[in-house]
């Protein structure tokens, strides 16, 4: 549906408009694939290091249920006046029902 007189009328400049648009078209996708494979082996580097850290992640035990638990991820909760560290609020709620019936 467009104008014949518009095409050849752009005939002599299109070729190389297209050339133009292809080289670029090339260029941004080797870019876009470069970034690609370099995030790809940075998350493959960083992968086993964060790995790492959660494996020697200070853990602190669970009392009620001798567990033990990532510091980062346990419950927290003062019972009789100490920090006392817990698995889930099952066991923290038993930690402090504990200290008041004792
Ligand atoms: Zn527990």
């Amino acid at each position: 549906m467009l104008p014949v007189s518009a095409l050849a009328g752009a005939d002599s400049t299109m070729p190389a408009l297209f050339l133009l648009l292809r080289i670029l078209g090339v260029l941004l996708l080797l870019r876009l694939a470069g970034r690609f494979f370099a995030g790809l082996l940075q998350g493959l580097r960083e992968a086993p290091s964060g790995r790492r850290v959660a494996l020697q992640g200070e853990l602190v035990r669970d009392r009620i249920c001798n567990t033990f638990v990532p510091r980062d991820r346990a419950l927290r909760a003062l019972v009789a006046g100490r920090e006392e560290h817990f698995c889930s609020t099952a066991c923290r709620d038993q930690a402090l029902a504990g200290t008041r019936t004792a």
